[in-house]
Formats: C-alpha cells, sequence, structure tokens
C-alpha cells in the first residue's frame, strides 16, 4: 500500500478493492489550499475504466457476502466503525484541513463526531426495522426489504468526510456493497475511512474506494450495469450526465445537489441574531450547499440591519484552518476561487452594487466576504449558484413578497427565517419550496428528518429510514391461508 505523510498521518493514496489496496499506472495531485504553492499534498491513484470494472466486480462478489448477512450481525461492524472513526479523530481532523482547508476546530467538535454517529444511528435503524406482516384477502401478507445489489456513492469536495459517511453508513446498514468515488480536489479523508472498514470487519468487496476524476472513472462506474443503486451528491450538471447512466440501466438515482437559500429577515425579529447568522454565512468561505445566500430583509429594517451585518463580518477572522481563531479558510481551489470571482466581475459590469469584498486575496486562496445588493431579483448572483463567500441583499415591502421572492429561483434545498412570531414562522415555513426550512437558527437536524431538495436542488430524500428505502427493493410476498378471512381489507 502505497501512503503519502499528510500532517504527520500515513494516508493511503491507492485504491481499495475487493479488501485489497491496488495501485494505478497514473496519479493525480491533490494540493492544500493553506499553501498551494508547495505542490503536491499527495499523489493519489487514478482510477480508469479497468479500475471500475475491477470495483464493480469486487462489490458484486461483496454484496454476496455482506447481503446476506443478518441485520444484527452488519449492525455490530457498523458500530465498530463508529468507534474506530471517534478513535481517530485528531487524524482525520488534521488530514480534511490540510486537503480542503476545513476548519480544525469544526472538524474536531462536530463534524468527526457526525461522522461517526451515522454509522451508529443506521446500525440502531436497521436493527429496529421492522416487516409488514399482515393477514387479508385469503392470504398472509409480508413485506420483505431486501438490498439492492452493489451501489455506487459519489461524493463532492466540500465537507468531503462528514458527506461520505452520511451516503455510506444507509447504504451499507441496507445490506448493499458500496464503490465510493470521493471527489479529486479533496480526496484524501475518505482513504481514512476506507482504512478503517478493514478493522471494522466488513466482509471483501463490502466496501470499495476508487480514486480519481469524475468524468474518467467516475462515469465508469456509473455506467456498469451491474450497479443497482447510484447516490451522489454534487452538481446539478454533474448529476444530468449521472442521471443518463442511471436512465441507460435503469438504477435507481438519488441526488443531493445546490443550493441558493433565502436567508428571510421580518421586522419582527432578533435583528442581531439574524445580522449574526447572515454573516456567518461566509463559514467555510460560502462553500456549503446549504448556506443562506439570499439575504432578504424587511425595507422598514434595512439601515440597522447592514450596520449590525457588516459590524458581524468585520469580526470574522480570515487565515489559516488549523488555528483556533481562524472563522475563514482559503478556498478549495484557484480555479473554483476564480469562478467566484467572475460571478462578482460579472455582476460589477452588470450594474449590480458591490456592497463589500469581491476581491481575491494577494498571496493566499481567501476570497474577501462579498456582499452584493443586485440591480435586479434576475440577476445572475440572485440566481445562480456561487458557492463562496458572496451573499446578495434584497429588500421586500411585506410577507407575501418575501415569499414570493425567497421561491423564486431554480434550486429548492434549504432557507433560513427570522420572526419572533410563531405564526408568521409556522405560515412562510410552510409557503415555501424547499426540503428544509430553518426559522431562528441553522444547519442543526436531526439525522433521522429527510434531507434533500426540490427543483434542480435534487432528486429524493436522505436522513433516517429514507436513505434506508433507497438502498432497499421491496418485496411482497402472498402466501394462501385459508385461516384469513377473504373478506378482509
Ligand atoms: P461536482 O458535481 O463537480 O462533483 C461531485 C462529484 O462528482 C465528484 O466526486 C466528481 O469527481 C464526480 N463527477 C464529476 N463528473 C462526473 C461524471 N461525469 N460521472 C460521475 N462522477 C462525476 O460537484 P463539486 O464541485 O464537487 O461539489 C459542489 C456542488 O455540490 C455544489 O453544487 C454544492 O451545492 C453541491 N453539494 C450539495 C450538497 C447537498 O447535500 N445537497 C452537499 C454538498 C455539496
Amino acid at each position: 500500500m502505497r501512503t503519502a505523510d499528510v500532517g504527520g498521518v500515513a494516508v493511503p493514496v491507492d485504491h481499495l478493492i475487493g479488501g485489497e489496496w491496488v495501485g494505478s499506472s497514473e496519479t493525480f495531485e491533490t494540493r492544500s489550499p493553506l499553501d498551494w504553492d508547495a505542490g503536491a499534498l499527495a499523489d493519489v491513484a487514478r482510477g480508469d475504466q479497468a479500475t471500475a470494472d475491477q470495483a464493480v466486480s469486487a462489490a458484486v462478489a461483496g454484496f454476496a457476502e455482506w447481503g446476506s448477512w443478518p441485520a444484527a450481525k452488519r449492525a455490530g461492524v457498523m458500530r465498530r466503525m463508529a468507534d474506530l472513526i471517534e478513535s481517530r479523530t485528531d487524524e482525520i481532523a488534521i488530514v480534511e484541513s490540510l486537503d480542503m482547508a476545513f476548519l480544525l476546530r469544526s472538524m474536531k467538535a462536530r463534524l468527526v463526531g457526525r461522522g461517526a454517529l451515522n454509522f451508529r444511528l443506521y446500525a440502531d435503524l436497521i436493527e429496529a426495522a421492522e416487516e409488514r406482516d399482515w393477514p387479508a384477502k385469503n392470504m398472509r401478507n409480508v413485506v420483505q426489504r431486501m438490498p439492492a445489489g452493489p451501489a455506487v456513492v459519489i461524493t463532492p469536495w466540500n465537507a468531503p468526510f462528514m458527506l461520505s459517511t452520511w451516503k455510506l453508513a444507509p447504504a451499507l446498514a441496507a445490506g448493499n456493497s458500496v464503490i465510493h468515488k470521493p471527489a479529486e480536489w479533496s480526496p484524501l479523508s475518505a482513504a481514512l475511512l476506507a482504512e478503517l472498514t478493514l478493522e471494522a470487519g466488513f466482509p471483501p468487496g463490502a466496501y470499495n474506494l476508487v480514486q480519481g476524476i469524475g468524468e474518467e472513472v467516475g462515469a465508469a462506474l456509473v455506467a456498469d450495469d451491474r450497479i443497482r443503486r447510484i447516490t451522489f451528491t454534487g452538481s446539478p450538471e454533474t448529476a444530468r450526465h449521472i442521471g443518463r447512466s442511471a436512465a441507460d440501466n435503469i438504477v435507481p438515482f438519488g441526488a443531493e445537489l445546490g443550493g441558493k437559500g433565502p436567508l428571510v429577515v421580518f421586522a419582527d425579529a432578533d435583528l442581531d441574531a439574524a445580522a449574526h447568522r447572515a454573516a456567518w454565512q461566509f463559514d467555510d468561505s460560502g462553500q456549503v450547499c446549504l448556506a443562506g445566500t439570499r439575504i432578504l430583509v424587511d425595507v422598514s429594517i434595512r439601515e440597522p440591519f447592514l450596520e449590525a451585518f457588516h459590524r458581524h463580518a468585520d469580526a470574522m477572522v480570515l487565515g489559516d484552518s488549523r488555528q483556533d481563531e481562524t472563522d475563514i479558510a482559503p478556498m478549495v481551489h484557484p480555479d473554483h476561487r476564480d469562478n467566484v470571482h467572475a460571478f462578482v466581475e460579472r455582476a460589477r459590469a452588470a450594474g449590480d452594487t458591490i456592497v463589500r469584498g469581491g476581491t481575491k486575496a494577494p498571496d493566499s486562496l481567501h476570497y474577501e466576504p462579498t456582499l452584493i445588493e443586485p440591480a435586479s431579483n434576475d440577476s445572475e448572483v440572485v440566481q445562480s449558484e456561487i458557492f463562496g463567500p458572496v451573499l446578495t441583499f434584497q429588500t421586500f415591502d411585506d410577507e407575501a413578497e418575501a415569499i414570493e421572492m425567497a421561491n423564486s429561483t431554480a434550486y429548492g434545498l434549504s432557507a433560513i427565517v427570522f420572526t419572533t412570531s410563531a405564526e408568521r414562522a409556522e405560515r412562510v415555513g410552510r409557503a415555501l419550496r424547499c426540503g428544509l426550512v430553518w426559522v431562528n437558527t441553522f444547519l442543526v437536524r436531526d439525522l433521522t428528518a429527510p434531507f434533500g431538495g426540490c427543483g434542480i436542488s435534487g432528486i429524493g430524500r436522505e436522513g433516517g429510514d429514507h436513505a434506508l428505502e433507497f438502498h432497499s427493493d421491496l418485496k411482497t410476498l402472498m402466501i394462501l391461508d385459508d385461516s384469513v378471512s377473504p373478506d378482509q381489507p
């Protein structure tokens, strides 16, 4: 097994296929956004068509074993996996912080633990799952939940560790074997996860990791007709490609995609709390699908809101993701930072007002936290996901206009509302067209609640039993039973 030393951690840089580490003749480079010019953090195996074929064959064999295990036995392995993740918190956190500049303190305090919790929760859910069994129409009727088969799990570069556990745990709990293809801009924490599966006791081929470029090995994996589920988190553009492969092979395809969430502040809101939360949408350099990037404020509180927003934004510290005082770390990649800047330049040229920020840092991948007041609701910066520290600011006259503006993009992932009125919270919350609405709070979510988007923000729902349903095939078994009366429903 080849490894790279990443912050003192030996990180495997090959694929994990059928329980063995497997290299490729080609590699790709991952760099640290903290020190881009230092060159490669690691040279990672670059999978190709042959790698994909090998991984799918291993997953087919792995499924025959893992998919036949009783739920309690699978749950035991999942719980060991959770324990192992927790035991390696510091290593996972530093690798993620170097590989994609995720805040080290957030990794240690929240995200690694939530990753472990994903495995623990699905161990509990799969053990608790009951079969429906009822008499009707002269028959005993039983609904059996069958694992679907090998699943391809494709994840994005933002919050890569936590998002990977979130998608992998339900697939595995359901009894599917998996092939995980992480994003090429932040592939390393997935390798630690793969390493832990060997210790946790998954049988060979139940859990496979394939590294490489999306358009190459990712496309080859999703095109393989032996795959029975595809679950993807990433951009709508990539989802269109993957969806075509899923359609060709008639494979259920779940997609968690981009967002353009509104953050709506009513005049009755706790203004300082709302402005603080709005400024904190710059967190993770705005590379957050759920972020409330469109700030919509009652026109009557425009000036005090802006004053408080700037005060909170000014207090945020740009720095190195490993340092405790840092709030905003560098962006993941120069290409992405340049794409974000191009949005701002086009907005400027189109007549939108750049209220703050709008510049690249001269000597790092930081992008200055940016607020834009668009000339119109049709402006590109209002209608398209930017995925960087760029927020828009607009005002509304009344509740009806706030709802109309909130619902006015093709996306529909999440929304944040600030109001002290319980009636308004419920009324507005119900009127919003999206998968998740937070009122006077943000990001906290019980893992059993459904998660997903409307419109181009996604297909289907993850979270709790919803993800288990996706990864299962239900079978209705009907056994003639003369003791059951024919006139039962
Ligand atoms: P992306 O679509 O570019 O890539 C995501 C993954 O798809 C990567 O692993 C990539 O290698 C792979 N890929 C690319 N082309 C492929 C192809 N043709 N076939 C198979 N796989 C392919 O997205 P990204 O830039 O990594 O992530 C950012 C996007 O993800 C944003 O739109 C963001 O909002 C979204 N996102 C959504 C959620 C959510 O839960 N809804 C969470 C995080 C990120």
